[in-house]
């Protein structure tokens, strides 16, 4: 039976036009051309910047929002994120490096993450960012090497707390984690910045990742900012950030639907007024990676091969798991799902097939199809991986099998 529509209708805000992909207002096979090489991801500065204005009119007006770099760390994105966005937060001195070469302002950048060395510790002291504590071992280190320095080092605690927040594609709080000081324990780490003398800036309550459930969200951040609450009277002196996480999720797969940021950001708005009304100079932050970037980028790769093996019809590309490691399915996923995916210079051809879309690697773990009713391709066609914004080239292994590297373009 042939459909009209690809079975995998792409969940994506890209337009399409004459029967092209259109990124960054241009067709994707000009792009191709302009770019000169596949595969490559492109990202779109309008999209990105749509989003995070959408946001701001879904929260409430004085909620910060920072971008969480590790989402897409390509310098480029990171300075187009640095004009839109209200803050960074970042996870080494590698992403610190790109964080500083824009023109965001370093007491709106945080850094956290356990094993921080010390000499990132030391970077980030010297530049005057927040760090975030993940443990007692930490603040000591961070302590001996601000005496060494003689530069009061910006601190504040990140809380493993007592809760976690349900229904998330990764889970990074609640229960014995390696992330931050467990909730139990902060009165006295609190007790420690102090005689420490550190610069306490407040907490920080980062509980999971992909959630697309508005309930699980607003749940978890009610019960981080009431725990701030509840802390507040240890601290050494006035919160100045309290940073409540996010975790707000994309869709990826049939039947997902997207976030109701709306019904968040109506939810918040209470509890905020009440800790803004406890605590007037707190700063709230929510922190968001994928949310923000995911659904601007997609990731381009080049038929090169088409074979049929006993029935099943098979397109080889030249980009795959390498490349984009979260679409082959490798990247925390239990049971593979196919990404979005198009025939992006034939989107709307009616000549459908069935096919498997298999990268070059060696490995039968290279897929980015698996069975998928797409518009029949031949080897030139353009393959598009929509969703591809966030966690994916920097989460991919790209030296598996020493083939060539992507390109990265920010239109
Ligand atoms: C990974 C991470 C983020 C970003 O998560 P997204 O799901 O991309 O929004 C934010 N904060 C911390 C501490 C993280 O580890």
């Amino acid at each position: 039976m042939t459909q009209t529509t690809p079975q995998h209708t792409p969940m994506t805000q890209i337009p399409v036009k004459d029967n092209q992909l259109i990124i960054g207002g241009i067709t994707l096979s000009r792009l191709a051309q302009r770019v000169g090489t596949t595969p490559f991801y492109a990202y779109d500065r309008l999209l990105m910047t749509q989003r995070v204005a959408e946001l701001r009119r879904h929260m409430p007006p004085d909620l910060k929002i920072h971008y969480a770099m590790k989402a897409n760390p390509m310098p480029a994105v990171v300075q187009h994120m640095a004009g839109i966005v209200d803050g960074f937060d970042l996870a080494s001195a590698g992403e610190m490096k790109v964080a500083l070469d824009t023109a965001m302002p370093v007491k709106h950048i945080s850094m956290a993450g356990p094993g921080k060395r010390p000499a990132e510790l030391n970077q980030a002291i010297a530049a005057g960012i927040t760090i975030h504590v993940e443990s007692f071992h930490e603040l000591k280190t961070i302590a001996q090497l601000s005496e060494q320095s003689g530069i009061q080092a910006c601190v504040a605690i990140r809380i493993n707390p007592a809760f976690e927040l349900k229904a998330s594609g990764m889970k990074m709080g609640g229960g014995p984690k390696q992330f931050g000081i467990d909730e139990e324990l902060l009165p006295e780490a609190l007790k420690r910045v102090k005689t420490l003398g550190l610069d306490f800036q407040g907490f920080h309550i980062y509980s999971g990742s992909q959630n697309l459930k508005a309930e699980a969200i607003i749940e978890a951040q009610q019960k981080s900012i009431a725990l701030a609450m509840q802390l507040s009277e240890h601290c050494p002196c006035p919160i100045k950030k309290l940073n409540i996480g996010g975790g707000y999720g994309i869709p990826y797969f049939p039947g997902e639907t997207p976030l109701d940021t709306q019904a968040v950001g109506d939810a918040l708005a209470q509890p905020l007024a009440d800790f803004k009304s406890a605590v007037p100079e707190a700063e709230v932050i929510i922190e968001l990676g994928r949310y923000l970037v995911g659904e601007a980028g997609i990731y381009v790769c080049e038929v090169v091969d088409k074979k049929i093996s006993r029935g099943q019809t098979y397109l080889i590309v030249n980009g795959g798991l390498h490349h984009h490691l979260a679409a082959s399915g490798n990247f925390g996923q239990v049971i593979r799902k196919n990404y979005p995916v198009a025939i992006g210079n034939k989107m709307h051809n009616k000549d459908l097939e069935t096919v498997n879309i298999v990268g070059p690697l060696c490995t039968p773990l290279d897929i980015l199809a698996d069975r998928m009713q797409l518009p029949k391709a031949e080897i030139g066609d353009l393959v598009v991986v929509f969703q591809s914004g966030a966690y994916g080239y920097t989460a991919s292994p790209s030296k598996f099998l020493s083939q060539p590297d992507a390109v990265e373009v920010v239109v």
